[in-house]
């Protein structure tokens, strides 16, 4: 066995630590370990074996928690690449991508030192010291806390701490206070009982009145139930009994318990059977994952139009072909993608190899699992945001075991432990919740690209709006384009009116929200019964309150943002950093009574719409309505079974939902995004547009759109009423050609951030003079300038925007930057580099 092994602890550092291997363990390449770090225990990743003994002296690893690998070689060699790509330490690519929280249980324990003990005696003479700069309350808690520990430090362990959290270490050495035999209290009961708080414990550490200790440890995370088992149905049974007994024997002998109690009966009448023999009780991992909707009768026809059937004849060839190729299938809203898709994966799964579809986060709600359930059976593995850590882990090793070879999910999907990849499909590949907004940043689309890569795999990247990126690459037949132009059916593509705000004011006299044309409309189709949708993509009721008399805004306490009202919970809220305060009566600047509140958020929108159609059924949807998949999934179905004649709400609306009734679309504020300084909103607002257009005319009746703006002549509006996605792309490609955006650069924001503005200030001078100097040929480096939000959760922030044809020299240049960040002690974690930004707010 090697002496030593290198292992990527989640820190952020870009770096791995060598370790001493001890006698009778075996650490493997890519499994996992136990590790000291500083004052703690981490559970990180070998990532090597070997004796080249370092230069400084190093610790044991504590424990290995995995005999074999839980990556394979290709997933190691998909954490280098993140790793590398978007310039993320190691380690925190690792955590991200293994699921696993659940089996390391944190601990903290503290124990009494010898200077405590003295402490204790000494106050319990004199009372509390005058002297001391504590308040006399917290020198009571000091002393309750020594109290305490004292009374508790010759109590058996097992008392402190559970039998399973053994914090013996197990190489031996008594590094700790743990191994020299003191008994630890759970850092939990120890605040609870004597009413402290952290900041009192570490002021007593610091003091060293008392020693803290981290005794994390694994843990088993496995979920078990009860399951009553049959032993006999023999002998004779009352009347209690009996059901029960033919409960078990229909359920061919095994049932959860839970199923098994009903209220009729009385929960005696099971004790008696066990004592007499005839049931056993067990407990059994819970390993499945029952979806709680019912499966809707026929979820998706697989009787496909010519266009579809050679999607997927082309699809079917590429998983074949065992070797990488890529597809992008743009098809037009109600095209019947998703059929394809499915279709594409029972395919793989007859051929006995795995695939994973990725959706965006609003994509997966009940009514879809409970559809995947029916199509794939128990072979289908489902990762949503909802999922317990425990439930994860669960579906983790039913991946890793090969139980689960289907596997759908978010983001982090794309980092499944399945064996045999044959097809990755990105569904709405342009969704910007497919690129993590904190550390690693990485795109799961772009991730899935290179992991078919590695494994030889197909990657099919669907969306009705492509990104730029995308459609750009199967331009130059880096993917293949395979197109569905047509809707099912042959239904037409809905109508598309603007509605110029402008001149809308100038006719009426005064500002409108919902314009008389879309009045109108709406009125028709409620009349009709048909149903409608209105997008507003801004929530809350006022987005501005603005002082007449000093016109200052009312801002947000941590951010540089206009705080919003939400009327209804009476609070203005910051939409970034959830910072709420009252609503005020008089600015909060100068005292003036003349504040106003401006604009229209959905909130006002839907009081709007109850006002001039107070017969209506309406309903709203979007961040503050909405809490979680099931409340969504709620209203549409509200909305699909004839309960709503209207829903109004944010971009939530917009996505991939299949409702046969609506028949209108209106889309109020079409142009919110076009006035954000970012070189993506022409593209945003052209898919978000072309999406929520596409929710119109799905069933027999054709739809329409009604666009109002303000600024009709954009060409990202203007195309998207053509529903002209390729002349779309070409103009916004000669823009993004003329200013160096991507695709035609590759392009990095770097973010220097400090709570202190001197401090945020000084170290972007210093990155900004050492860029000036370095003069790297070839990478144009923009700034330092503000950022457009200059304070975020109470950070000053000032950013660089760097772009190179070339995406080596681009990264060698960001690499040398952290370099001197940390020469001149600049934390790493206050200079943020997004590789491939989607936001440069
Ligand atoms: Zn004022
Ligand atoms: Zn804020």
């Amino acid at each position: 066995m090697p002496e030593f092994c290198d292992v990527a602890l989640p820190v952020p550092l870009d770096m791995a630590f060598t370790y001493r291997i001890p006698q009778n363990t075996a650490p493997v390449v890519g499994g996992r370990v136990l590790a000291p770090f500083r004052q703690q225990r981490m559970t990180g990743i070998v990532v090597a074996l070997h004796d080249r003994k370092p230069l400084v002296t190093t610790k044991s690893i504590l424990s290995v928690l995995d005999p074999t690998p839980v990556f394979d070689e290709t997933l190691l060699r998909l954490a280098r690449w993140i790793a590398d790509y978007y310039l993320a330490p190691i380690g925190e690519v690792f955590r991200t991508m293994l699921p696993l929280s659940a089996e390391f249980k944190r601990a903290i324990g503290y124990c009494i030192t010898d200077d405590g003990r003295r402490a204790l005696h000494l106050a319990g003479m004199s009372g509390s010291s005058a002297r001391s700069r504590l308040t006399p309350e917290e020198q009571a808690t000091e002393f309750r806390v020594l109290d305490y520990l004292a009374a508790h430090a010759n109590v058996d362990e097992q008392q402190s701490f559970p039998p399973e959290n053994n914090f013996q270490l197990d190489n031996g050495t008594p590094a700790s206070v743990a191994a020299a035999g003191f008994t630890l209290v759970r850092e939990g009961t120890l605040r609870s009982v004597t009413r402290s708080s952290r900041a009192i414990l570490g002021g007593m550490v610091r003091k060293k009145w008392i020693a803290r200790e981290d005794v994390s440890a694994p843990q088993d995370a496995r979920r078990t139930i009860k399951v009553a088992v049959l032993k006999s149905a023999e002998g004779k049974l009352n009347e209690n009994q009996r059901p029960l007994i033919e409960t078990l024997v229909g359920a061919g002998g095994r049932i959860p318990l839970q199923a098994l109690q009903s209220p009729d009966i009385p929960r005696t009448t099971l004790n008696t059977l066990v004592r007499r023999g005839l049931v056993d009780i067990v407990e059994e991992p819970a390993n499945r994952m029952v979806s709680r909707a019912k499966p809707r009768p026929s979820p998706f026809e697989f009787e496909f139009h010519a266009a579809q059937q050679s999607a997927l004849t082309r699809l079917q060839d590429a998983v074949s072909a065992r070797k990488f190729s890529g597809l992008l299938l743009h098809g037009v809203t109600g095209s019947g993608k998703t059929a394809v898709y499915l279709a594409g994966m029972r395919f793989v799964l007859d051929a006995g190899r795995s695939a994973i579809l990725l959706v965006p986060e609003i994509g997966l709600t009940p009514a879809v699992a409970a559809d995947l359930h029916q199509i794939f059976g128990d072979e289908v593995a489902i990762l949503h945001s909802a999922l317990s850590d425990r439930e994860r882990a669960e579906q983790w090793h039913r991946i890793k075991r090969g139980e689960a070879r289907m596997v759908v999910g978010t983001r982090s999907a794309v980092f499944a432990p399945v064996s045999d990849l044959a097809l990755i499909i990105v569904d709405e590949e342009h969704d910007s919740s497919y690129k993590q907004e904190e550390s690693p940043r990485y795109h799961a689309r772009d991730v899935a690209v290179m992991r078919a890569k590695m494994s030889s795999a197909a990657v099919v990247l669907g969306s009705a709006t492509p990104s730029l990126e995308s459609y750009f690459n199967a331009k130059k037949n880096k993917y293949a384009l395979v197109e569905l132009p047509d809707r099912v059916e042959q239904r037409p593509l809905p109508q598309v009116e603007i509605v110029d705000m402008r001149q809308e004011f100038q006719e009426t006299g005064h500002e409108q929200v919902i314009s008389r044309k879309l009045a109108a409309e709406i009125q028709e189709r409620f009349e009709r019964k048909e149903q409608v949708m209105v997008l507003l993509n801004r929530r809350g009721y006022s987005p501005v309150v603005l002082c007449r008399t000093c016109g200052k805004k009312l801002e947000c306490g941590n951010c540089a943002i206009a705080l919003t009202h939400h009327k209804r919970e009476q609070k203005m809220v910051c939409h970034y950093c959830g910072y709420t305060a009252p609503v005020p009566k008089a600015c909060v600047h100068c005292g003036s009574e003349y504040v106003y509140f401006l604009g229209t958020g959905s909130e006002k929108l839907e009081e709007l719409l109850h006002g001039t159609f107070p017969q209506a059924r309406i309903a709203r949807l979007d961040r503050d309505t909405v809490r979680g998949h099931e409340d969504f999934e709620r209203t549409l179905n509200a909305l699909n079974e004839g309960e709503l004649d209207l829903i109004v709400g944010t971009q939530m609306i917009a996505k991939g939902h299949d409702i046969h009734g609506v028949t209108l679309v209106g889309v109020v504020g079409a142009d919110v995004a076009l006035g954000l300084p970012d070189f993506r909103a022409a593209e945003r607002t052209f898919q978000l547009l072309t999406q929520v257009a596409g929710r119109a005319g799905r069933g027999q009746s054709p739809g329409k759109v009604i666009l109002q703006t303000y600024f009709q002549e954009h060409y990202a509006v203007q195309f998207a009423a053509r529903h002209d996605f390729a002349g779309f792309y070409e103009k916004e490609l000669q823009f993004r050609s003329w200013m160096h955006y991507p695709p035609y650069s590759a392009l990095a924001n770097v973010i220097v951030r400090s709570a202190k503005l001197d401090e945020a200030l000084q170290w972007s001078g210093q990155l900004g003079k050492w860029f000036d100097a370095a003069r790297h040929e070839g990478v144009r480096v923009l700034g330092p300038a503000a950022a457009p939000i200059v304070r975020l959760k109470r950070d000053y922030r000032y950013h660089f925007v760097l772009k190179s044809p070339s995406r080596e020299k681009l990264n060698t240049t960001l690499r040398a930057m952290l370099a001197h960040a940390t020469q001149q002690k600049i934390p790493r974690t206050q200079v943020i580099v997004d590789v491939d930004a989607l936001w440069l707010m």
